[in-house]
């Protein structure tokens, strides 16, 4: 693990930086206040420091000061080191956001203690902040297709449709949804249709643009939101992906499977404002049009612009 040490005495701190690094630890070293507040901010700090109360530039309880304002959840666990044992200063260093506190001159065992806390601390939240992702995608992603759930896709047209309204752009939308899907759940069986929702959204994701976001509407339906998309970009898009979709079977364990989708689009554009449910509403109007119309096509909604 890496770890700061901030000391302005060089022999201190050649001192500690020779057991650290005997202990295992990539040691980082700072020489005044400045240097070690600058590296603590830095992309790739260490989340572990010693920093000595009293040095040149910023002090160590300055430092804990200004870091604890900003930090929101990359932690840093903080031991300060003071040539003094005064317990009202324990207490002001602690206030100022320092997690522990050592007098020099102290035992190293000590240090070695007080660091394995730090470094529990370090490591769980850590892990925290890794469940709570795993939690958020879950929270937020289809199981299925790994596509943006429901709930995620609607908000995000719902912050898409806030915006395009404050920049004067548009944004459009498309549904889409598999031809005759039911027949291959009772041609090939459940599993086989469920590989074929996989890939086809694999597909879809291959080749959406940048800022455009895919999602699971609901069983065999998806919803794309196009950010600043006018009605004919959203229209040549909707048709890209019907013909890279139709045009190679999907390849499944009982065999290539040859699928078609029908598309509809709609817009909420600058003369015309729709709000997400509406707009879901008209992609859908034309998506019932595009099935009417024979299936394997796109349709737009005319008159939503
Ligand atoms: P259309 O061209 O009119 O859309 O016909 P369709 O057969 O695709 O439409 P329909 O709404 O009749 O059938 C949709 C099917 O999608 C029925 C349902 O069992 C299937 N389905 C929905 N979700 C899933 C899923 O997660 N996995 C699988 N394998 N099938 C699903
Ligand atoms: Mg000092
Ligand atoms: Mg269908
Ligand atoms: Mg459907």
């Amino acid at each position: 693990m890496k770890i700061l040490v901030a000391e302005d005495d060089p022999a201190f701190r050649g001192l500690i930086e020779e057991i650290l690094d005997r202990w295992g630890y990539e040691v980082v070293v700072a020489r005044d206040g400045n240097e070690a507040y600058r590296i603590l901010q830095s992309e790739h700090a260490p989340k572990l420091a010693i920093l000595d109360w009293k040095m040149p530039g910023m002090e160590g309880i300055e430092i804990c000061r200004e870091l604890r304002k900003n930090e929101k959840e990359n932690y840093t666990y903080i031991i300060l080191l003071t040539a003094q044992n005064r317990e009202d200063e324990l207490v002001i260093g602690m206030e100022a956001g320092a997690d522990d506190y050592i007098t020099k001159p102290f035992k190293f065992s000590e240090l070695r203690v007080r660091l394995r806390a730090g470094r529990r601390i370090i490591e769980l939240q850590h892990e925290l902040l890794a469940a709570r992702e795993i939690l958020h995608a879950r929270a937020t992603h289809d199981s299925l297709t790994g596509l943006l759930n429901h709930e995620e896709i609607l908000d995000i047209l719902d912050k898409e449709l806030a915006r395009s309204e404050r920049d004067g752009v548009c944004v459009s939308v498309i549904m889409v949804d598999i031809d005759h899907f039911k027949k291959v759940n009772d041609t090939y069986g459940h599993i086989v249709g469920d590989t074929v929702l996989r890939i086809t959204s694999q597909k879809m994701i291959a080749i959406e643009r940048a800022y455009d976001s895919i999602g699971r509407y609901g069983g065999e339906e998806f919803l794309i939101v196009l950010p600043e998309c006018c009605m004919e970009c959203a229209a040549a898009f909707a048709e890209r992906i019907r013909s890279f979709i139709c045009s190679e079977s999907i390849d499944t364990p009982e065999g290539m499977i040859p699928i078609t989708i029908s598309l509809g689009v709609a817009t909420s554009g600058k003369n015309r404002t729709l709000d997400g449910n509406s707009l879901v509403k008209a992609a859908d109007a034309a998506l019932y049009r595009a099935k009417e119309n024979g299936r394997n096509r796109v349709e737009v909604v005319a008159d939503a612009v």
